[in-house]
């Protein structure tokens, strides 16, 4: 069996590694290292957990341990799609470079440019940063890409799926052609192949584990919910949660929390809170200090549950977890691998359980076809009630923005480019404030009072909405989106002024602004055809 000491790596490095305690190297380090250290480009096809970081970061700094830093040329770049993946190679760096002294900047938004300018001008020998930071720097022309020799790309699916890819190309065009490029990807998508054939010079491929397979060392449970109504549907996956979480007990040490939609990330964490639970948020659209002291609260055990979107979390290292929770179904099915991929690593043992209701069975479909086998099905917790409410009804589908594609939730994580997603969390009600000895999870929802009466009086004043507007829409149960409720009726007087044209024969310009289509609802298409009315002569 390879060990460190076989790979050619620097004595200090070396040393680096065995005081962090490894001695085997893992399969990608092994197969990589070597390749990487003869100078040939290298494509990584490899998910985060395998030891993917180490595998590019040792033969860095050993290679880089020969030369020296020269003001605003920083000699290696390494790019990553989140902050945190940024600052996770950077801790990398920093653990493995320490007997050298090679210097390193981190460019990630939320940091001061200020600050980031400094490190610059003094020379660095590697530069870690996300793509929009890393090009802010260089067109405001304090940062020059010549003297890149090493070029990192990591997570390059997850650039793919951010909307990165252009800024990468970009990148690349600003190194030297005769760099030597270390790639790395989970998946190979086309849009991925592309850049590889493009940017990398006979590269050494090397893939660890096929991009569909979970670790064996995790145990997974399928939660089927049918909601006793369908806008109850949001209340009743709250609680069958809550219920799966008290049933773990004490075997469930911490746990990440999976919801599809970031606005769905703060109502699940505000919710568990109220029940006393110890749980926060994380996701793209909190701040990088609150984003950074919620991970090494949960790092360092403070905290015990994650409730996180899917950009926040992937690819984030947290050695010890003990339990991810599906909150939704992810509608990407490899975001199913990648969520569960959290927990059971480095051989530990770990439970992966999925709450999935009836409009999930599609998505489900789409996870077992890619991982190739079932998830066993298991039953709700002993005990649970679904009577009992946790004093947030369900939002009308319209206002949380309708079925969303999962991929909603995937915005830039980079600097300004976020996806700035309306996102408000509804009023909840203020946590209780607990004692530590009573913070412990209750089993399940108790019953509010309050929230109750307000919630009639709403439906109360629906109800008169409605019948001020003609009646009940059919369908809608209590919850009738206020714009539902609009009418659109064209008053005669106003048919009389207005030609209605036909999208065949209208001018070109004028046929953007119209019906997209004939098979277009009648609603969409009376708005539409609305604004594209045009007034009859005389007019
Ligand atoms: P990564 O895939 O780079 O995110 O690494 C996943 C985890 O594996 C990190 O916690 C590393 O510290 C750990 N790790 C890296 N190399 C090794 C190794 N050779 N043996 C055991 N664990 C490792």
């Amino acid at each position: 069996m390879t060990k460190f000491s076989d790979l050619a790596l620097d004595p200090r490095v070396l040393q680096a590694v065995s005081e962090a305690g490894y001695e085997i190297p893992t399969p990608i380090q092994a197969q990589a290292i070597p390749e990487a250290l003869k100078g040939r480009d290298v494509l990584g096809i490899a998910q985060t957990g395998t030891g993917k970081t180490a595998s590019f970061v040792l033969p860095m700094i050993t290679i880089l341990g020969k030369g020296r830093a020269r003001a605003r040329m920083p000699r290696s770049l390494v790019l990553a799609p989140t902050r945190e993946l940024a600052a996770q190679v950077a801790e990398n760096f920093d653990t493995y470079a320490k007997h050298t002294k090679l210097t390193k900047a981190l460019l990630i938004g939320g940091v001061s440019f200020g600050e980031q300018d400094k490190l610059i001008d003094r020379g660095v020998d590697v530069l870690i940063a996300t793509p929009g930071r890393l090009l802010d720097h260089f067109e405001r022309g304090k940062l020059l890409l010549n003297g890149v020799q090493i070029m990192v790309v990591d997570e390059a699916d997850r650039m793919l799926d951010m909307g990165f890819i252009p800024d990468i190309e970009r990148i690349f065009q600003l190194t030297p052609f005769t760099r030597q490029t270390l790639f790395f990807s989970a998946t190979m998508a086309p849009e991925i192949e592309r850049i590889t054939n493009t940017f990398l010079t006979t590269p050494a491929k090397i893939e660890v584990a096929r991009q569909a397979t979970a670790s064996t060392t995790i145990t997974q449970a399928l939660v089927p919910l049918t909601p006793s109504r369908k806008d109850r549907s949001f209340t009743e996956k709250r609680a069958v949660l809550r219920a799966l979480i008290a049933a773990e007990g004490a075997a469930c040490t911490n746990a990440i929390i999976f919801c599809n939609r970031k606005m769905d990330v703060d109502v699940v964490a505000k919710s568990l809170k109220s029940h006393g639970f110890n749980a926060a948020p994380i996701h793209g659209d909190l701040d990088q200090s609150q984003r950074t002291k919620t991970l090494d609260e949960f790092r360092d055990g403070t905290l015990h549950l994650l409730v996180a979107s899917d950009v926040a979390a992937r690819g984030l290292d947290i050695p010890a977890v003990s339990h991810v929770f599906n909150f939704d179904v992810p509608s990407h099915p490899e975001d199913y691998v990648h969520r569960i991929g959290r927990t059971g690593r480095a051989g530990r043992m770990g439970k992966a359980f999925t709450i999935a209701v009836p409009s999930d069975d599609k998505y489900l479909k789409a996870i077992e076809s890619l991982v190739k086998a079932e998830i066993p099905r298991g039953a709700l917790p002993e005990g649970l009630s679904l009577d009992q409410d946790d004093g947030k009804s369900d939002r009308p589908r319209a206002e949380r923005g309708g079925r969303t594609r999962g991929r909603e939730d995937r915005g830039r994580e980079d600097r300004g480019r976020e996806e700035r997603a309306p996102h408000k969390p509804r009023e909840a009600r203020a946590p209780e404030v607990k004692s530590a000895a009573e913070e412990k999870p209750a089993p399940v929802a108790q019953p509010r009072e309050e929230p109750r009466r307000d919630r009639r009086d709403d439906r109360r004043d629906r109800r008169d909405d409605r019948r001020e507007h003609g009646g009940a829409v059919v369908g809608m149960g209590d919850h009738v989106p206020d714009f539902i409720l609009q009418s659109f009726k064209i008053s005669s007087a106003a048919k009389a002024r207005i030609r209605i044209p036909n999208p065949r024969t209208a001018p070109m310009a004028d046929r953007k602004h119209m019906a997209p289509h004939r098979g277009a609802s009648e609603r969409l298409r009376l708005v539409e055809v609305r604004t594209a009315a045009i007034p009859a002569p005389g007019d």
